[in-house]
């Protein structure tokens, strides 16, 4: 039986995806192998690379300056290969530091040259996105953590800037219809929207490359991945599978706009809860509000445990906060069926009246 999982990520994946995954992992189509004993570089699966490539492309509608990767080391290995392949050690990359991660990525970017950070909600513990910024005309790019999975805030306007945008869009990636075009550099880790943990999607345009001066070892440098079919070393093969099928399961659904529609439901249906239960209360701005991550707690912490409890008797997993932000943090990803954020709801509302 499975449970109603808002785990923050690596989270819920469909069941689709699941059958068909494990049905690979011990006759991978057929081929009386396993998807983990087929080489990368046969045909059947520089098909399936192929394939999670050209979702990414279709799904997003990327035109075609853009490349689309699947590499190695998450994330975070983002947070450094960005500023080592697009900044020149003299120039200045712009960032705004929304929490944790933004902090993560211009620490890293310290490293090659020169950040100003632009703006910054620290002082309020990250409960809102800034507004008001200006942005160097010089600078390299401009990055933006587009939904701040801790917090739970989102970006729900596109910085209008004529410089590079670059965007960590690990936890909210395909789940709302955007002009993808505006970005020179979208990268995520794909363990919460496009499959499961151990692959990094970067979809990058080509006319960013070459512009810096510094020697980038190989298995670093953008271009040689481009130049060798997202195929330069073994790429994590199960991971980019997964992601394929999840791209598929994303297409059936009827692709971006489908799914954006059910993630408003699921979030409406969610803080409209959260707004009108006397039991709790939401801890960011409501015009920032992440659909893929709702962060409340309660005016009464020490009932926090006791509702956790309740929830886990109800097959409700993955909803503590995380521990720089307190109380609940519950995920609502693509994959999130509606009925589990109503059977969320439902143990919200039961709690406050037993409480009453
Ligand atoms: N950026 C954001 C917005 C995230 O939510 C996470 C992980 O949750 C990361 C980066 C780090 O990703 P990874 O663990 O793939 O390095």
């Amino acid at each position: 039986m499975k449970v109603h999982n808002f785990n923050a990520g690596p989270s819920v994946l469909p069941n689709e995806v699941l059958y068909k995954a494990s049905k690979a992992l011990i006759d991978f189509e057929g081929s009386g192998m396993s998807i983990l004993e087929i080489g990368h570089r046969t045909e059947p699966f520089v098909a399936v690379m192929e394939e999670a490539r050209n979702l990414v492309r279709e799904l997003m509608q990327l035109d075609d300056d853009f490349e689309v990767l699947y590499l190695h080391g998450g994330a975070t290995t983002q947070f450094m290969q960005v500023p080592m392949n697009l900044l020149e050690s003299s120039e200045t990359a712009a960032y705004v530091d929304t929490g944790v991660w933004s902090n993560k990525a211009i620490k890293e970017a310290k490293l090659f040259g020169f950040v100003d950070v632009v703006a910054s909600s620290k002082d309020s513990n990250y409960n809102h996105i800034p507004k008001q910024f200006n942005i160097p005309p010089q600078a390299s790019y401009l990055h933006i953590t587009t939904n701040n999975t801790i917090y739970g805030t989102q970006w729900h306007m596109t910085p209008v800037t004529d410089v590079p945008l670059i965007a960590d869009m690990s936890s909210d990636i395909m789940s709302r219809s955007m002009d993808f075009n505006k970005y020179s550099l979208i990268y995520a880790g794909v363990q919460k929207n496009m499959g499961a943990a151990g692959a990094t999607m970067v979809a990058i345009r080509k006319s960013m490359l070459g512009k810096v001066s510094r020697k980038i070892p190989a298995i670093l440098d953008y271009k040689n991945h481009i130049d060798n079919g997202s195929m330069l070393n073994t790429p994590p093969v199960f991971a980019v599978y997964i992601s394929m099928l999840t791209l598929r399961w994303l297409k059936e659904q009827g692709g971006i706009p489908a799914i954006e529609k059910i993630n408003e439901k699921k979030a409406a249906l969610l803080y409209d809860e959260i707004d009108h239960n006397p039991l709790f209360r939401g801890t960011v701005a409501k015009e920032d509000r992440s659909l893929m991550n709702a962060c409340f707690i309660m005016d009464k912490p020490e009932m926090e445990e006791e509702f956790l409890k309740f929830c886990k008797k109800e097959d409700i997993v993955g909803i503590k906060g995380h521990r720089l932000s307190g109380g609940f943090r519950v995920s609502m990803y693509n994959a999130l069926p509606y009925e589990s954020v109503e059977v969320m709801v439902e143990a919200m509302k039961y709690f406050s009246l037993k409480k009453a």
